[in-house]
């Protein structure tokens, strides 16, 4: 990155100005840039019983704690869902980046999991949300495809929560099956995809075929290597195969990418929404 922070926002206001597709790529990373914090002072300061009880270190290593019993589980997850869902506005950032997509033939894939893309406005039918939403909860072994929206039973669950734990009566249950019942991450094999998880696959595919051959810009945002298989290698092999493509990358630890693509990446590790608010003026 010796080239000058002024000339990349140049090149990716460009690239962007002339992209007939635009293709968003969202990671952890920017919900992070956006405030969405999974660790620090936010950690500690909504989770202090459960950190005193567990030793909890963070929202995401905590996601995985085995509880011994469901009335345990879920007045954690109450918290964790109704703080990163429910009790969080649409954040700036998120608002700034549709902004950039408002004249625009545009497609946004996240494996974030807060709904952030839906509170800032994004069309459902230009949205892919692989790895779930804390607004859903399914069968624990997926023995239906049906998700159920939590909103009421967390705020119950959470208003019912004593001593990190819910009344057994509001443990909720599979109605098929009578399981136990989880919330809709991606985490195991017993993930449920349903109907409108396939139908945004299927837009999705569509989108990126349409993107071929054309002048076609991939804005990754915060993509590490937790899961790359979903969009930051498949946007890289985009980019390579197409001569026109052009790939901005924005990411705080990991800019490098494979040196056939040297040509056409736009890199920047620098302040997220400076660089949004700048390349938004194309
Ligand atoms: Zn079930």
């Amino acid at each position: 990155m010796s080239e000058l922070f002024s000339d990349r926002i140049k090149r990716a206001r460009t690239a962007i100005k002339n992209a007939e597709k635009l293709i968003i790529g969202a990671g952890a990373g920017f919900s992070a840039a956006a405030g969405i914090e999974y660790d620090g002072n936010r950690f500690i300061k909504n989770f202090k019983p459960f950190i005193e009880k567990y030793g909890m270190k963070d929202l995401y290593t905590s996601s995985f704690y085995p509880f011994r019993t469901q009335e345990e589980k879920w007045a954690y997850w109450a918290r964790h869902i109704s703080l990163n869902l429910f009790e969080t506005p649409v954040k700036k950032l998120y608002i700034t980046l549709m902004e950039l997509t408002s004249s625009k033939d545009y497609f946004v894939i996240t494996t974030n999991v807060e709904g952030q893309f839906t509170k800032a406005g994004v069309e459902k039918s230009r949205f892919f949300e692989v790895q779930g939403n804390y607004g859903y909860l399914q069968c624990e072994k997926a023995c239906h495809d049906r998700l159920y929206s939590d909103e009421k039973i967390v705020e119950q669950m959470l208003s019912e929560t004593i001593d990190c734990g819910i009344p057994p009566s509001l443990v909720p249950k599979c109605h098929v099956c009578g399981g136990n019942m989880e919330v809709n991450l991606r985490k195991d094999n017993f993930f449920v995809q349903d109907s409108n998880w396939y139908i945004s696959e299927s837009n999705y595919r569509k989108f990126i075929s349409g993107s071929e051959g054309k002048s076609s810009v991939f804005l990754e945002l915060g993509v590490g290597y937790n899961t790359p298989g979903i969009i930051r290698f498949p946007f890289e092999a985009m980019v390579r195969n197409n001569p026109k493509a052009t790939l901005i990358r924005l990411n705080r630890d990991h800019t490098k990418g494979i040196s056939e693509n040297t040509e056409s990446t736009i890199s920047f590790n620098e302040d997220m929404t400076t660089i949004i608010s700048d390349i938004k003026k194309y």
